[in-house]
């Protein structure tokens, strides 16, 4: 019998959920869930949580997400499907993921007329105790296959748009990257992608990780969020030939109000202990509270337009957070840069002034001068400013907000103290 997942991705960006039979996508099937589900962590423990034993939700599918995996000789079919919980009557339950981005979606459409056109690019590692190959090469995409390949089909299947599949420069380390969608869509892509790829690494008798940190020399694995903005139309407004950077006054703003609530983003984006193994400088993934135009040090970065097959600028321009991975809920990570970017927007910040080099190279004394900041080092610390920053902290749900803090700041406790390659060998298992 063809079972189908009703998935509902949590505050550990863990989807949980339960299956049924007979899933039709026309129809108004729905499942019982519980409100502390929210609260269970990385690790399968449950920490207090607003809710304890009271309260009943439904997960409620979008037939939009539902994702069908052939079966094989050896694979059982998998089907699953991405829900927002709701409470019993199906308004959507306000401390859900899913459906705080929709409710910060709307907002930005209501308010600014815009929506948020996002793409997740994601790298993951393969966990072998085999010699590695040379970063980026064919080789390396090679000695995998069918892995890659089949990868990318079961994407493509699933209707996520692969655009690209390859070997990055840690050892054993790949990225796959997809066509943007707009607001929540994005979010669905971020995980039906990670889905896919435990799902085909599994099938092989084969193990993949999303942990940002794998162990000393293997490189970290960051989730990339590229962004754009369209008009109510879905048309693109990012790009102004005459703005800075190329880009309109709309994306500016967005941009500085988000380079603006940073250290409390951090929190949303990059939600682990073992991220801040990854947030280093000098390792291309984020360190300081930096804007820059194609700057790979930078936390938010204008990407690259290129003209080599034709002048799409308009079409294509996007900015790129980086100091976000796979720990963090898609869902909240978007919601977070919406709040942040609808800041800017209301309060017309101007674009943020732009940095065109490699922060770590500067003097304690010459970044303090320019007014560079890092990010923050910790968790206990991104968790700090979340909790001080009042836009981002009063947008989120209160519930939300109070289980998120009580979460994380237990993994905090859990890991005072652990040695590190524990630490990682931890987060490699739960991700
Ligand atoms: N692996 C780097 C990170 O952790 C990113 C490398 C790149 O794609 O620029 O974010
Ligand atoms: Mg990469």
């Amino acid at each position: 019998m063809a079972l189908t997942w009703l998935a509902h991705t949590d505050l550990a960006a863990i989807s949980r959920g339960r299956a049924i039979p007979d899933y039709d996508p026309e129809g108004s099937q729905s499942v019982g869930w519980v409100p502390a589900d929210l609260a269970l962590d990385p690790f399968g423990g449950l920490v207090d949580n607003p809710w304890g034993p009271v309260g009943d939700l439904r997960l409620v599918p979008d037939p939009a997400t539902l994702v069908h995996i052939p079966g094989t000789p050896t694979a059982s079919e998998m089907n699953f499907v991405l829900c927002t919980a709701t409470d019993l009557e199906g308004k959507p339950w306000r401390s859900c993921p899913r459906a705080a981005l929709l409710s910060q979606a709307a907002q930005l459409e209501k308010d600014f007329g815009l929506r948020l056109f996002a793409a997740f690019e994601q790298e993951f590692s393969h966990v072998t105790d085999a010699a590695p190959p040379a970063p980026f090469s064919l080789e390396a995409a090679r000695v995998v296959e069918p892995l890659l390949e089949d990868i990318f089909s079961a994407l493509d299947e699933a209707g996520v748009e692969p655009e690209n599949i390859l070997p990055e420069f840690g050892q054993h380390q790949f990225e796959v990257t997809t066509r943007p969608a707009v607001g929540v869509g994005a979010a669905d892509r971020a995980v039906i992608t990670r889905t896919v790829v435990r799902e085909i690494a599994r099938r092989k008798g084969q193990r993949v990780t999303f942990a940002p940190v794998i162990g000393p020399g293997a490189g970290t694995n960051g989730v990339h969020i590229h962004f754009s903005l369209l008009d109510r139309q879905g048309r693109p407004v990012t790009h102004d030939p005459g703005g800075d950077h190329g880009l309109s006054r709309a994306a500016q703003q967005f941009t500085a109000g988000i380079v603006a609530h940073l250290p409390a983003l951090t929190a949303l984006t990059a939600p682990t202990v073992a991220s801040y193994l990854r947030l280093r400088p000098h390792s291309w993934s984020a360190a300081y509270v930096v804007f820059g135009n194609q700057n790979r040090e930078a936390a938010v970065r204008v990407a690259p337009r290129s003209r080599v097959d034709g002048d799409h600028d308009h079409e294509r321009a996007n900015l790129e957070y980086r100091p976000s991975d796979a720990t963090a809920n898609p869902y909240l990570a978007l919601a977070g840069i919406l709040i942040a970017g609808m800041d800017g927007l209301e309060r017309e910040l101007p674009c943020p002034e732009s940095v065109e080099f490699d922060p770590s190279v500067l003097s304690e004394a010459e970044l303090k001068e320019r007014g560079i900041a890092r990010l923050p080092q910790s968790l206990g610390e991104a968790l700090d400013c979340l909790e001080r920053d009042s836009v981002i902290a009063e947008a989120l749900d209160s519930d939300l907000l109070e289980c998120y803090l009580t979460m994380k700041r237990n993994e905090v406790a859990t890991f005072a103290g652990v040695d590190e390659a524990e630490l990682i060998a931890k987060y490699v298992d739960a991700y």
